[in-house]
């Protein structure tokens, strides 16, 4: 018998095995994927941005709702810590703008292949195709009933059931359901007394309620955007922002996303105000205007339809400026500074759980010791990664939480079997 059991094989439970692993403990991974990592294949854009070299003071502002609760953890296996780390398993790293940190490789599946490795060379028995039905504790032990398919024919084997005396749940939120975050370990976490915060979408793309279609595909760069909530400016952000079918997203989109959705979810009014030209006062860019249509030897008087859309090209994507005219019919030459500035969507819905990056809410970071990431509510329990009440912003947090929260779960799994072998 194990001496650890972890649910998940996505970064948080594999780290987590890892970590018990190296403290000696014989360790057993089941993962109802024929993989581990499944996740990891698509994050970063295939590129997967494994942490952020903020230091803490920075990085912590990216940490939602709290970021007190992730100190210990982050601090026990920081985002240095993890870099080293990666580099000494064989998976050598870059940093790129915004502190982000990708594999030298740029290739998302080198993450797990190197942790999978570790995991085999530290002999933590790696359990696939093995999706755990439900957990339960008896006789000073967690048991967890699996069915196993067989990972070549994805048929439907049998029930299996393992048994342990300490487990880590780490089965990830809800986002992207079809790479194995299905939501199950809440469901764990509820037979053993937990409780959980209700979850949302983060992430995500928000929609309009005018959408104009021609607005889909553009990408812009460098634009500010600002979040309103019942008319209150929340939030202003600069960055890159990209229009799909879904809405508005992109890395400045998915920042405000969480309020916004919070907001929605309270049937609140939410607009998003978007300025094309950020690094330019409202004073500045008329003076710009100006000077632009003085080269064009253009007045109010002469500009007519051609030499305006000339101006506006200048001044915008060229991609941008049909959408830009249909969104305002009332543009003249002397609204154009103030509808550059202000662009104003007001958002009716955000983009759920089937395409959102990350599950906000889960596991309510009171129930969890925040120095060893154990249960309050039951002995030799411990949580790990998205499952938890913890979510950041794009820009490698994310995988950094699942890291640190996996790390610590696991060395606290381990000095929890020796406390228990001793007794
Ligand atoms: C498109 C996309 C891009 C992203 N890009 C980045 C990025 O570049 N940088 C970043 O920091 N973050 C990124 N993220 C977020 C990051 O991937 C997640 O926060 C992280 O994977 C969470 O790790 P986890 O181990 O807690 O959960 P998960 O990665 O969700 O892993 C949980 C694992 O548990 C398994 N499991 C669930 N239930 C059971 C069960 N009942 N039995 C057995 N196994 C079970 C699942 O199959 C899964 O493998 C991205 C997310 C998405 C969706």
């Amino acid at each position: 018998m194990s001496d650890v059991i972890v649910i998940g094989g996505g970064p948080a439970g594999m780290m987590a095995a890892i970590k018990a692993a190296e403290k000696g403990c014989k360790v057993t991974l089941l993962e109802k994927n024929n993989i581990c990592g499944k996740k990891i294949l698509i994050t970063g854009k295939g590129r997967c941005n494994l942490t952020n070299t903020k230091s803490w003071s920075e990085f912590s502002t990216h940490i939602h709702p709290s970021a007190n609760f992730l100190k210990p953890a982050f601090f026990n296996f920081s985002n240095a810590a993890t870099i080293d780390y990666f580099n000494s398993i064989g998976l050598p790293t870059t940093v790129e703008q915004g502190e982000r940190v990708f594999p030298r490789s740029m290739r998302a599946a080198d993450v797990p292949a190197v942790l999978v490795e570790r995991m085999e060379k530290l002999g933590v028995e790696i359990i696939c195709s093995s999706h755990v039905l439900n957990v339960s504790y008896s006789d000073a032990l967690f048991h967890c009933l699996c069915s196993r398919s067989d990972s070549l024919r994805g048929e439907r084997m049998d029930m299996v059931k393992y048994s342990a005396p300490v487990l880590i749940i780490a089965t990830g939120g809800l986002s992207y359901p079809g790479t194995g975050s299905t939501g199950d370990g809440y469901e764990f976490a509820k037979s053993l007394d937990h409780s959980v915060t209700e979850t949302f979408p983060s992430l995500t793309a928000l929609m309009p309620r005018k959408y104009d279609t021609d607005l889909v595909g553009i990408e812009l760069k460098n634009v500010g955007l600002s979040l309103f909530i019942d008319m209150d400016l929340i939030k202003i952000e600069d960055g890159d922002l990209t229009f799909t079918s879904n809405g508005i997203e992109g890395a400045l989109g998915f920042r405000l996303s969480r309020r916004a959705v919070l907001a929605l979810m309270n049937g609140q009014r939410v607009e998003l105000v978007l300025d094309l030209k950020p690094a330019l006062s409202l004073e500045k860019l008329r003076a710009r205007i100006s000077r632009d249509l003085e080269r064009m030897g253009v007045t109010a008087a002469n500009v007519g339809r051609n030499r305006f859309r000339t101006l506006l090209r200048g001044l915008m994507p060229a991609a941008l400026v049909d959408p830009f005219q249909h969104h305002h019919p009332d543009l003249s030459l002397s609204n154009l500074p103030d509808k550059l500035k202000e662009w104003r969507f007001e958002i009716k819905s955000y983009t759920g759980y089937e395409r959102a990056v990350v599950t906000a809410g889960g596991i309510p970071q009171k129930e969890i010791i925040a120095k060893t990431m154990a249960s309050k509510k039951q002995p030799n329990l411990y949580f790990a990664g998205e499952i938890l009440d913890i979510d950041g912003d794009t820009g490698g947090y994310n995988l950094q939480v699942a890291f640190s929260t996996g790390a610590l779960a696991g060395q606290s799994a381990a000095q929890q079997i020796l406390k228990l072998k001793s007794l």
